[in-house]
């Protein structure tokens, strides 16, 4: 089975990992601040926040912003689940806003539509979480103009992204959002196993996302309510989470990071790849604007909603590894429980109905990807 997507991990990689098994530090340490620089100084961003996952990241980058009940986040419904569940674990409500057909991020247009419609209703968005589908960004400055306008703090999830690009800035940098997140699952663009990130220009938010990584205590006596000269003495003084990457982990990481842009570019080479075989055989394939460079996290097509399932059942019988990305988060049952229905995001719902994803990952070789388009010429043929 070639899979959708698969890490690729260096023998220098392991042996950087080796190294931190034989120091003194395993969990949070010295490590952790190493990756942490070398993410920032990756995306041109002041701080960067490691924490144990990306979900552990919307969380974290959530509460900074404040969400808590009465608040409310907007995100896009082509997303992983936790782009939404963040706001669910702080007590605020959930909207989504449509996507557009062509580039699958959140439609500005749609965007600016909901806003005025919320200033009327007196409901406006308290976050919006525009997601970079596929490692795709969405169009971001477009975003923190209505967000300057409509008053709402914008958190980039960026978990399929990290090595992208948005005009001259890199993905991360923060230039048009408050925060970004991405996530080092073994599928995304770098690794840690399990691990995420918050990066951010603001002090406030980085000091708040700290507390919220571990426990929400403090050893800076700045922070704390009373003085004490006692050198044990701390504080807690918010409800935060062991949220903590380990030292493991992030050693990984930095080695990983050593490799982003041609992981980055490998990824784009293989797009470029199906986009030329793929024209011939008629598949819708993702709109990228002027200006974007994609990290390629992910390459999906869209077939015929009626021919969904048998194109799928035919590529998993030749041992194509494809996948789905992603089922309308509105439309999960947790969520209907909540009042969202089939039609709600009609754009959303029929991508997602004719959605798949075909293999893509930095050691995919262009023999392994040509087995795809032959497979696809046979079961679409
Ligand atoms: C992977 C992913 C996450 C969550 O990251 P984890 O590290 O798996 O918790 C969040 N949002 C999107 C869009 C993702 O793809």
């Amino acid at each position: 089975m070639i899979p959708y997507g698969r890490q690729s991990v260096s023998e220098e990689d392991i042996a950087a990992v080796v190294e931190v098994l034989r120091s003194d530090w395993l969990a949070q340490g010295p490590a952790v601040e190493r990756f942490e620089a070398v993410v920032a100084g990756s995306c041109g961003a002041k701080h960067a926040v490691a924490v144990a996952n990306g979900t552990a990241a919307l969380h974290a980058a959530a509460y900074a912003a404040g969400l808590g009940p009465g608040k409310l986040l907007w995100t896009s419904p082509i997303t992983f689940v936790a782009s939404a569940n963040c706001a669910r674990y702080l007590g605020a409500d959930v909207d989504f806003v449509d996507i557009d057909a062509g580039t699958l991020n959140m439609s500005v247009d749609e965007l600016e539509r909901r806003l005025v419609a919320a200033r009327h209703a007196e409901r406006l968005p308290d976050v919006v979480v525009p997601v970079h589908m596929c490692g795709a960004s969405a169009d971001v400055a477009a975003m923190r103009l209505l967000a300057d306008e409509y008053g709402f703090t914008v958190i980039e999830d960026a978990a399929h992204a990290l090595g992208g690009h948005f005009h001259d800035t890199r993905v991360g940098s923060c230039v048009y959002s408050e925060m970004s997140i991405f996530s080092f699952h073994p599928v995304k663009v770098v690794t840690t196993g399990e691990g995420g990130m918050v990066l951010t220009n603001d002090d406030e938010l980085a000091n708040r996302l700290r507390l919220f990584r571990s426990h929400g205590i403090t050893r800076d006596p700045a922070q704390m309510r009373d003085t004490s000269p006692d050198p044990w003495y701390y504080e807690q003084i918010d409800l935060g989470y062991n949220y903590r990457m380990t030292d493991i982990q992030a050693a990984l990481g930095t080695s990983q990071m050593g490799r982003l842009d041609d992981f980055v570019r490998r990824r784009n080479e293989l797009a470029e790849r199906y986009d030329e075989q793929l024209h011939a055989l008629g598949l819708r394939t993702q709109q990228i604007p002027d200006g974007v460079y994609s990290a390629y996290h992910l390459y999906v097509v869209g077939v015929e909603p009626s021919r969904r399932a048998a194109v799928f059942a035919g590529l998993r019988s030749r041992e194509i590894g494809v996948n789905v990305h992603y089922l309308p988060v509105h439309l999960q049952p947790y969520y209907r429980d909540l009042g969202f229905r089939p039609g709600d995001f009609p754009v959303a719902e029929e991508y997602s109905a004719g959605a798949i994803t075909l293999p893509l990952f930095p050691a995919m070789t262009d023999e392994q990807q040509d087995e795809v388009v032959a497979a696809l010429h046979e079961v679409l043929g």
